[in-house]
């Protein structure tokens, strides 16, 4: 794995504005805040994305989370938050190396959500059991389903 900005961040190599640091987690202010305040969460194991991160290093990385939001909200006085991932290129990421975004938000801040499509008829139950297929082929629990 190519050596990130952010893991460079977690061995204090390039300085950041930290406000939290376990022993498998720091978080430190984003460069470009959607709104101060805006925080990332970041693992110290040098993983990609939630593509391959192991499940001990992620529950750690929401472990943190947990803790740092309200702090956040509180610190800023924000009336909610945005907690955010962007994994791979085509979903907008940029640095290499997992990370969670905490955005703190204001009532008519200006920004929005993304609005939903639609299914086409029968296309919802399609998908669902194609992903429920790739939960078991990688073994996990089989979901039970709703029954109509
Ligand atoms: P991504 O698009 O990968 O989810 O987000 C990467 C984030 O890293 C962006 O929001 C960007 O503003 C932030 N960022 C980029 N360079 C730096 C930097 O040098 N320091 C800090 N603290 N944040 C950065």
């Amino acid at each position: 794995m190519e050596d990130t900005l952010f893991a460079k961040i977690a061995r204090k190599e390039v300085r950041a504005d930290m406000v939290y640091e376990d022993d498998e987690v720091i978080a430190f202010l984003d460069i470009h805040p959607i709104n101060p305040g805006h925080t990332l969460v970041v693992p110290k194991r040098a993983v990609r994305n939630i593509f391959d991160v192991d499940e001990n290093t992620f529950e750690a990385v929401m472990r943190a989370v947990r803790r740092i939001a309200p702090a956040v909200r509180d610190a800023v006085g924000a009336e909610g938050m945005n907690i955010h991932s962007n994994h791979e290129a085509a979903a907008g990421q940029v640095v290499f190396h997992l990370h969670i975004h905490l955005i703190p938000r204001f009532k008519n801040d200006g920004y929005h959500l993304w609005s939903g499509k639609t299914y086409p008829h029968g296309d919802a139950e399609t998908v669902a059991q194609k992903i429920r297929n790739a939960l078991e082929a990688r073994k996990y629990v089989k979901p039970t389903t709703p029954s109509v």
